[in-house]
């Protein structure tokens, strides 16, 4: 697979009506596109570009920025101009801000229209997005129904998520606006999965933003996000991912490349494979496996790197990665594209490993 190819088995994804934000498709069988979000003072551009880059590095490939107030407005037109990322604005109650943000260069528009106030102010959002021709992704969310939806006693959460983004993308479609891309998110992992199932049920050709929010910190938003998105990316559903987490923001783009590598949807970085030792390990194996993995964070090629610990497995799994090593008294066998290359000292096999991955796939 090429960086961005999907993998030998791709899992079918439903048929959404595709958009663009800025140069990247979202939806109509694109690959699943890796969202963040910077957490910087959006009027102090060069902070916020310095992130943007961070996370560009670490996979995302679309950004999204929060434009809380009018101050934020020239430092995100700055932003726009300079970064290599499309970039959303992410709007939140006043619908000039949305307008503003959409004349200084925003790729897309965040909006959760619930919050935005009466109908002319969103059907100004929806105009000012129709003349910069940008999608907006309505983002409905549990912590902010829309209120007569949430008093409603005879719903339950994910019902009342669907209806309330049904008749957002109702309306928007009224007007004439179809460049939609709809999320409806909770922290619950349950409820993310019931309601996205029905969105994509209900709503088929609108691209959906998959991401489990309020998720935690990076351990326990790894597990909610992987969990939710898990199901719902191999029943086919969802367009782009978002994993929250309470944590500096260039921890989430990983984890999302990581769920899409292990359901087999995307791949850019190696994928490690060891074992989890036992009593016939004869090898320091996890504080090898914790270096080359370490190692393997700046190396791009999606390639099998196999650590494992002693003959039962180690050869097998080593021979079939594209590098591996199978460990053996204070000693490591290494193999490369299924072959066997020979033997290293046990305080030489990291450094063998790298040295053989450098040299075999030198465009990293
Ligand atoms: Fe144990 Fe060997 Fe399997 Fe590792 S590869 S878990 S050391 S049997």
């Amino acid at each position: 697979a090429g960086l961005d190819g999907a993998c030998e088995e791709p899992v079918p994804r439903t048929l959404t009506r595709q958009v663009m934000v800025g140069g990247v498709p979202m939806g109509g069988g694109a690959p699943v596109a890796v969202q963040s979000m910077t957490n910087t003072p959006t009027q102090d551009a060069r902070a916020t570009l310095a992130q943007i880059a961070e996370l560009a590095d670490a996979g995302c490939e679309i950004v999204r920025v929060a434009v809380p107030h009018e101050d934020a407005l020239d430092g995100f037109g700055e932003v726009c101009a300079e970064s290599p990322l499309p970039v959303v604005a992410d709007i939140h109650f006043d619908h000039r801000l949305a307008i503003g943000a959409a004349e200084r260069g925003a790729s897309a528009l965040r909006i959760n229209p619930g919050n935005i106030g009466a109908t002319d102010k969103v059907d100004a959002v929806i105009d000012a997005a129709g003349s910069a021709r940008i999608p907006i992704r309505i983002g409905v969310n549990a912590g902010s129904l829309d209120p007569d939806i949430d008093a409603r006693e005879d719903l339950s959460q994910p019902e009342k998520l669907v209806q309330s983004a049904v008749s957002f993308v109702e309306h928007f479609r009224e007007r004439g606006f179809e460049d939609i891309v709809v999320s409806a998110k909770t922290h619950s992992v349950p409820s993310t999965i019931r309601t996205n199932r029905e969105l994509s049920r209900v709503l088929p050709t609108v691209p959906l933003h998959l991401g489990v929010t309020e998720a935690g910190g990076l351990r326990a938003g790894t597990i909610k996000n992987a969990c939710a998105l898990s199901v719902l990316l191999s029943e086919g559903i969802g367009d782009t991912v978002r994993v929250s987490l309470t944590a500096p923001p260039v921890e989430e783009p990983p984890v999302a490349w990581q769920i899409l590598q292990a359901l087999g949807l995307r791949r850019r970085t190696p994928e490690l494979v060891s074992c989890p030792t036992c009593g016939r390990c004869q090898v320091d194996l996890i504080g090898l496996a914790s270096e080359v993995e370490e190692r393997l964070k700046d190396v791009r090629a999606p390639i099998s790197v196999a650590v494992m610990g002693c003959v039962v497995n180690g050869p097998g799994e080593a021979r079939g990665a594209d590098i591996g090593v199978a460990g053996g008294r204070g000693q490591g066998l290494l193999f490369a594209h299924g072959e066997k290359l020979g033997s290293v000292p046990e305080n030489q096999i990291v450094d063998a490993l790298m040295r053989e991955i450098e040299e075999r796939f030198p465009n990293r």
